[in-house]
């Protein structure tokens, strides 16, 4: 019989790389706290509703991208494809602004895109998300920029790029919209058949076209930031002024528009040329809006989202982390010393020490081969001459040195050996 695989664009992570994907948790975990946020965990399925409503009708991952379906119940739903509307839906459905003025949150989980898989690209992977909502002070900006690239430089990350650029207000970047749509217009028949499409309804989304004859358009296109009002342009020489005090370095790119739609002012994304096609690692940006925009109070938020897998991909060599290994590993041989091992291993564990064992009768020299495979301690030898003799022999593994401990108080002995190890 054919084995089930699993689904093409879904992952499995095996023992072997969960340490590293603990490590980049563990380490964004210590730096988020540091800069006081909190951890919230959201579900990953919602109604479609809502990513529609934030996220945009006309970005590519509303119209192509969604993993959408009814349920029994007729309902439409969606697997999250990002984080940032569930936890605005969260923050508003549990009043979570009732409190301090400012909320900071983070979260880590899968995301749900059908995209054409390929490296760095898959069809469930994972984010680690950071909100901060209740101030539109640029400084915080310039710290949640600035926490991103520091949490990046503690996974090790080199040669990272940071590019910066504001993306305007409702007040300023519809006439933009108008500007580009006209100057596009004129560029029509060297479009790919969405941008055509895009023309009519969201023409910012042509600087994120990926076909050549798009790329070529916008190379002369006018740029949003030449438009924006004053205030938004204030804030964005603040954002800078900020990021500079912080030493963090950043370059502008006045064409990263951003796949989303609830974006107003900075946006930032962070790429690396070791990725390779998929070079982006992290990106996010002010939502002033969004929250009103899903029916709540107008609070300003910014956040990002850097993908794991990426992350993990570019950590160097020898990051592997290391996995634990027995600090007793105890060979058994016949019914008698099995009930003794099985007694001694749960004691050890409830001490928090990590004890293994051997449960498939194989003789006493293949379980000593596996526990020098598995890099034990010390290894217990308990045979039917030992149970016999009331003595096990104990092997020390790293200098091979042997001795024998009573089988009445193995326990105590072995912990006290471990203990002072
Ligand atoms: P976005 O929400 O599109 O801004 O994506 C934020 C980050 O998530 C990107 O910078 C990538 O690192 C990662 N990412 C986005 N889409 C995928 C995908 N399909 N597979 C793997 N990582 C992804």
């Amino acid at each position: 019989m054919e084995i089930i695989t699993a689904v093409r664009g879904f992952k499995d992570i095996l023992p072997g790389e969960t340490e590293r994907w603990q490590f980049v948790e563990e380490t964004a975990r210590k730096i988020f706290s540091d800069f006081g946020f909190k951890e919230i965990r959201v579900p990953v399925l919602e109604k479609t509703e809502l990513f529609r409503r934030s996220i945009g009708e006309t970005t590519d991952i509303v119209e192509k991208e969604m993993y959408t379906f009814e349920d029994r119940g007729g309902e439409s739903l969606t697997l999250r494809p990002e984080a940032t509307a569930s936890v605005m839906r969260a923050f508003l459905e549990h009043s979570l602004h009732g409190g301090d003025s400012v909320s900071k949150l983070f979260t880590f989980g899968p995301m749900f895109r059908r995209e054409r898989p390929q490296k760095g690209r898959y069809r469930q992977f994972h984010q680690i998300n950071v909100e901060l909502l209740g101030s539109a002070d640029p400084l915080v900006d310039a710290e949640v920029i600035h926490m991103l690239m520091l949490f990046l430089e503690r996974v090790h990350l080199k040669n990272v790029n940071l590019e910066i650029n504001s993306l305007g207000c409702p007040g300023c970047r519809p006439a933009f919209r108008k500007v580009l749509g006209q100057f596009l217009s004129q560029k029509e028949k060297d479009l790919c058949e969405d941008c055509r499409r895009r023309l009519g309804t969201n023409p910012l989304r042509v600087f994120d076209c990926k076909v050549e004859g798009c790329r070529a358009a916008v190379s002369s296109a006018p740029l949003l930031i030449d438009y924006i009002c004053a205030g938004c342009a204030g804030h964005f020489r603040e954002v800078q002024e900020g990021l500079k005090v912080l030493e963090t370095g950043f370059s502008l790119n006045p064409r990263m528009v951003r796949g989303l739609d609830y974006y107003t002012k900075t946006t930032f994304e962070v790429t690396t040329k070791a990725l390779g096609a998929q070079n982006a690692v992290a990106g996010g940006g002010r939502y002033d809006r969004l929250v009103k925009d899903l029916g709540g109070p107008e609070v300003p938020g910014i956040g990002f989202a850097a993908g794991v897998e990426r992350l993990i991909s570019l950590l160097p060599e020898g990051m592997e982390g290391v996995s634990r290994s027995p600090d007793l590993y105890v060979a058994a041989l016949g019914p008698e010393a099995k009930k003794i091992a099985f007694r001694l291993c749960n004691g050890i564990r409830r001490q928090g020490f990590l004890a293994e064992t051997d449960y498939s009768g194989r003789s006493l020299k293949s379980q000593m081969k596996r526990s020098d495979r598995l890099g034990a301690g010390y290894t217990l030898l308990i045979g039917e001459n030992e149970i016999r003799e009331g003595k096990a022999l104990l092997r020390n593994m790293k200098d091979g040195s042997q001795g024998s401990i009573g089988l009445e108080d193995a326990e105590a002995q072995l912990l006290s050996l471990l203990k002072a190890r």
